[in-house]
């Protein structure tokens, strides 16, 4: 493992931390160094890459998934690459399982997960275009909507219940990155709540929308029950713009979205902070595929550029920029044919075929 490296105040240096995850996560991640070396050697980005081991991997060497520096080292790097994680089958927490993005998400406060899907041609919606801004740190997520203890609990052997935590300051984070989001975009937000149930809930959720909405005049802005959203999704995709929801529904209308517009080994994402931002791809650790070498690392690395975009506007570095802009124009040139797709899109290509391809593209 490579030891913290300083900070030297170099204008193009991006420190990189790299978690590998678990099932697919190695693959894909290899895959998307490669590509990210291949961009560094065109736009002198000056990467320089730290390994920390999570996940199972983590779980044989030191007894639990996520290292106990793991936090700090998130916040010291410049930039974060986490592979999906196979949490599924993590053992207790008491027992060494620590939930990474929990952890992650909780900690770094990681409030925005920022999740855009773009149709592919041949895709059940091609004409598809919007990004999925979910609230990522409260919720019905019983892993991070307590100080302490758990969101879930059984009174009784037979009885199980779970607590939902929406609070104004949640809502009003993500609420704000969503209209921001937009008047970069074709300026039109959605929110989408089931306010006519869950009426305290989601009722304020909706009133911060609102309040949000006010400092957004050129914003248009309106809302939709989760439930009657996922016939819209289906029916107009390519209405949506931006859609804001609360933590579970945004998961789950993300990954309809992303299905749509091609599949989950399309769909990148990045969870962001006031100051640490996180790429992580939308999809799982793909147990059933995993090993084979056949994923799919497009959804890691547009999460990749995404987070050396997020760079670039922060830092206003037009290296960074650049970057990121030749990263997704690279991946849309490989989609335009199937010599150089994945198996999930109806190619051939391995995962390191797939990224040798790429690297060569991005060359020029
Ligand atoms: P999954 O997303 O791992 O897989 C769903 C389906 O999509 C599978 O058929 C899989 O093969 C396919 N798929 C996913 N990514 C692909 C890729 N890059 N290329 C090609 N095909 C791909 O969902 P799951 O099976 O429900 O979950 C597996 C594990 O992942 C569970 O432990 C779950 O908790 C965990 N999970 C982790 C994250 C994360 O780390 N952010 C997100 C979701 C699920």
């Amino acid at each position: 493992m490579a030891s913290a490296l300083p900070h030297t105040g170099v204008m193009n240096e991006m420190r990189v931390l790299i978690m590998d995850g678990d099932g697919i996560g190695p693959e894909i991640m290899a895959a998307t160094r490669r590509a990210l070396q291949a961009l560094d050697a065109r736009f002198g980005l000056g990467l320089e890459f730290e390994e920390v081991p999570i996940g199972l991997a983590a779980l044989k060497s030191i007894g639990k998934t996520m290292p106990d520096d793991v936090v700090d080292r998130c916040r010291d790097a410049d930039g974060v690459i986490m592979g999906p994680t196979d949490t599924a089958v993590y053992p207790p927490e008491s027992e060494g399982g620590i939930g990474p993005s929990k952890l992650l998400r909780s900690e770094l406060q990681l409030y925005a997960n920022i999740r855009p899907s773009k149709g592919v041609p041949g895709a059940l919606a091609p004409d598809m275009d919007l990004v999925v801004a979910r609230e990522n740190t409260e919720g019905f997520y019983a892993d991070r909507n307590m100080f302490q203890g758990s969101g879930e609990f059984m009174p009784t052997a037979d009885v199980a219940l779970a607590m939902r935590k929406i609070t104004r300051e949640g809502s009003m984070r993500i609420g704000r990155a969503a209209f921001e989001l937009a008047a970069q975009r074709r300026k039109y937000v959605t929110a989408v709540h089931k306010g006519n149930v869950l009426k305290m809930t989601d009722g304020l959720f909706l009133t911060c929308m609102e309040e949000v909405a006010k400092d957004f005049p050129d914003v248009k802005w309106d809302e939709e029950h989760i439930d009657a959203m996922t016939s819209h999704l289906v029916r107009t995709p390519e209405r949506f713009d931006v859609v804001v929801s609360t933590n579970m529904y945004g998961d789950i209308l993300s990954n309809l979205a992303a299905e749509l517009a091609g599949g989950l080994g399309l769909a990148g994402s990045l969870n962001r902070g006031d100051g640490v931002a996180i790429a992580q791809a939308s999809h799982g650790s793909a147990p059933d595929i995993a090993g084979k070498g056949i994923a799919n690392p497009t959804a890691l690395m547009r999460s990749a550029a995404m987070l050396l975009a997020w760079r670039a506007e922060r830092d206003a570095n037009n290296a960074m920029a650049a970057a990121a802009e030749a990263l997704n124009r690279g991946l849309d040139t490989l989609m335009a044919s199937s010599d150089t797709r994945t198996k999930d899109t109806g190619g051939s290509l391995g995962t390191a075929a797939f990224a040798e391809v790429l690297a060569e593209q991005l060359k020029t």
